[in-house]
């Protein structure tokens, strides 16, 4: 399933493609729906718009035009791709493309999704704070979030940290194999309880969350199966794990074994030695 990452790198490839800039001719759905149905007359309206601004809030991708906007999710196995432009001719469709942005400049955005989880919604204006997707979202890792404002957030929280930092109203984008790594970066076991982390701990998962996430983004994402970069690139992000999925292994640091357990319903890989 695309993360935080992924959607981060999609979002920059589609930066670097100049999609930014570019105008829409026509959004061309090659069905109804995704996991909710098109509504195509706002689509519509969309038409003639400039692409202003592709952002990104949590794993929602955003794509601020001259009026409105569009707000993109990938669910399980979505992607978007930049077809160049092609003199001439047109090019069919792969099979699971779904969505075909046409830009006045040549370029086609292309959405590609065969589990059909993905959300594609065009929304009246650009104040997309207040819409359904967006609501009650925790803060962003990778923006102005630091150690004292997790602090703030675990202070009455009884879950284990794990589940807590996993917690998209206390803070988006942190799904589980990055929750082990920051653990096991910031030396705190998965199963403390989230309001005894003190706040130089939080001080340091912080800092480990968003050095776990940058490196993520750096090589391109954590999924190898079945997600792709708007380039077509893979993600290698899984060759440099530091405790996750290293049940049994030695330790990185310490040479112990890594432990496992179910936590929340989600496997946790921990060092005993390591974290406290
Ligand atoms: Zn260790």
């Amino acid at each position: 399933m695309p993360e935080l990452p992924e959607v981060e790198n999609v979002r920059r490839s589609l930066q670097a493609a100049g999609v930014e800039g570019s105008k829409v001719e026509r959004v061309e759905l090659l069905r109804a729906n995704l996991r909710t149905p098109f509504d195509q007359r706002l689509i519509a309206k969309t038409h003639g718009q400039r692409i202003e601004r592709v952002w990104r809030r949590a794993k929602f991708l955003l794509f601020e035009l001259s009026k409105d906007a569009w707000i993109s999710h990938l669910g399980m196995t979505g992607s978007w791709r930049v077809e160049p432009k092609r003199t001439g001719v047109g090019f069919a469709a792969l099979k699971h493309d779904h969505i075909r942005v046409h830009l006045s400049s040549g370029m086609v955005l292309v959405y590609h999704d065969p589990r059909r989880f993905g959300v594609f919604e065009a929304h009246p204006g650009k104040d997309l704070v207040h819409s359904k997707w967006l609501r009650g979202l925790g803060q962003e890792p990778l923006e102005s979030w630091d150690g004292e404002s997790l602090h703030a957030s675990l202070r009455h929280r009884e879950s284990v940290i794990k589940s807590a930092i996993m917690d998209q109203k206390v803070v988006v984008g942190v799904g589980n194999i990055y929750a082990s790594e920051a653990l096991f970066m910031a030396g705190i076991r998965p199963t403390r309880k989230a309001n005894r982390v003190s706040r130089e701990e939080c001080g340091r998962l912080a800092q480990a969350i968003r050095k776990v996430l940058d490196k993520a983004i750096a090589s391109g994402g954590s999924t190898i199966r079945d997600y792709r970069q708007a380039d077509g690139q893979k993600g290698e992000f899984q060759e440099q794990l530091l405790v996750y999925g290293r049940a049994g292994l030695s330790c990185r640091q310490c040479a112990q074994p890594v432990k496992q357990k179910v936590i929340g319903g989600r496997s946790s890989f921990w060092c005993a030695t390591c974290q406290r």
